[in-house]
C-alpha cells in the first residue's frame, strides 16, 4: 500500500498544503488539497475520497477536483465517503449550488462527477480496494493497514478498536498546536505534543506514529516539542513523500 502525502498541514502556507493523502493512486484520505499536489491526469484516476469531517482544511480540494473532472473527464466520478452527518454537511453546506456547484447533477444527475456514499459507524465497508471502519471521536476514519485519526482532541474509542486490529503498520495522528496553545487546542478539539504524549499510552504499542496537521504558522515550535517525545516512534510526515506499508 502506497500513501502519498498531498498535504501535511492543518492550514495553508506558501508551499504548505492542508490535509490530504492519496492511497494507491485511487483513494483520497481527506481532501484538503488535491489539484495543488497532483497533475490533472493523476486527479482523473482518483475514484474515492474518504472524508473524516467537513472542515475546509479537509475538503477544499474535493471542490476543485470535481471542477476538474467536470471540465476534462465528465465521464468519471469521485465518490466521497463518510459517516452520514458528514455527507449531509457536504451536501447541505458545500455542494449546494450556493457555496459551490452541486456536482452530483453535473454533467447530469444520471452521470455526475460527484457521488456520495455513507459509511456505517464501527462497521466495515469496502471503499475501492480498501476496507474501512469509521470510528467516532470528534471525527476519525481508520483503515485496515493503518489507522487515520482525523482532527481530534484526547480520545479513547479509536484506540480501543485499533488495539484489536491485526496487521496495523502505522498510526496517522494529528498534532495541531505547540504546548503553549493548549487552551486553544482544547477549545477547538486538537492535540498539542504534550497531549499526544498522553494519548500514546492508549494507542496500540510499538507502531510508528506519523504526525500530520501541524499549523504551518507554528511549525518549528511544534516540531521541536514533538522531537522531544519519542523519536524512535514519532515521525512528522513529509508533504510530497510517498510512504509504503
Ligand atoms: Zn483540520
Ligand atoms: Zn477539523
Amino acid at each position: 500500500m502506497k500513501i502519498k502525502v498531498l498535504g501535511a498541514y492543518g492550514s495553508e502556507g506558501p508551499g504548505q498544503r492542508p490535509t490530504a493523502f492519496l492511497v494507491d493512486d485511487r483513494v483520497l484520505v481527506d481532501a484538503g488539497t488535491v489539484g495543488g499536489a497532483v497533475s490533472v491526469p493523476e486527479q482523473v484516476q482518483i475514484q474515492h475520497a474518504l472524508i473524516s469531517h467537513a472542515h475546509l482544511d479537509h475538503t477544499a480540494g474535493l471542490a476543485f477536483l470535481t471542477d476538474t473532472l467536470a471540465m476534462v473527464a465528465p465521464d468519471r466520478r469521485v465518490t466521497a465517503c463518510s459517516i452520514t452527518p458528514v455527507v449531509e454537511s457536504l451536501r447541505t453546506h458545500a455542494f449546494n449550488d450556493t457555496l459551490w456547484p452541486n456536482f452530483t447533477n453535473i454533467p447530469s444527475a444520471a452521470q455526475s462527477v460527484l457521488g456520495f456514499c455513507e459509511l456505517p459507524e464501527e462497521g466495515e465497508s469496502r471503499v475501492g480496494e480498501l476496507w474501512v471502519t469509521s470510528v467516532l471521536v470528534e471525527h476519525t476514519v481508520p483503515i485496515t493497514g493503518f489507522v487515520f485519526s482525523g482532527d481530534t482532541g484526547p480520545t479513547k474509542r479509536i484506540w480501543q478498536i485499533a488495539r484489536e486490529m491485526r496487521g496495523l503498520k502505522a498510526l496517522i495522528v494529528e498534532t495541531a498546536f505547540p504546548n503553549r496553545l493548549s487552551m486553544l487546542a482544547k477549545a477547538s478539539g486538537h492535540l498539542t505534543p504534550e497531549m499526544l504524549r498522553q494519548e500514546i499510552d492508549k494507542m496500540p504499542p510499538d507502531l510508528p506514529i506519523w504526525i500530520y496537521h501541524i499549523k504551518p504558522q507554528l511549525y518549528q515550535e511544534t516540531a521541536e516539542e514533538l522531537a522531544k517525545i519519542d523519536p524512535s516512534r514519532i515521525h512528522i510526515l513529509e508533504q510530497g513523500k510517498t510512504y509504503t506499508i
